[in-house]
């Protein structure tokens, strides 16, 4: 586990990833995933709430789909640490 995390900054029409904030939580990957879309909508776990009580990877299919659907399709995903609640290591999809 390294001792850095990823910070995401999240503006009107920008998303900013700055690697290698010096930290000193040992994050764990134990908190919310969130995803975010092309449109700059951020989805908790809980914000599609007839969702909510699947495994997290069905929800993120189904969230998938529902945004390919729709034309806003989820761009980027990450896990918060559920100790600092920081996102951190947004994985690649
Ligand atoms: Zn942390």
């Amino acid at each position: 586990m390294n001792n850095t995390h990823s910070a995401i900054i999240i503006t009107d029409d920008l998303k900013i990833f700055v690697d290698g904030i010096p930290d000193t939580c040992d994050h764990d990957d134990k908190g919310d995933p969130i995803l975010w879309s092309a449109s700059g909508k951020t989805i908790h776990w809980h914000t599609y709430q007839q969702w909510a009580h699947l495994p997290s990877r069905e929800r993120h299919r189904l969230i998938c789909d529902y945004h390919d659907e729709i034309e806003d399709p989820v761009v980027g995903s990450c896990v918060s640490c559920s100790k600092c609640k920081k996102p951190f290591s947004p994985p690649m999809f």
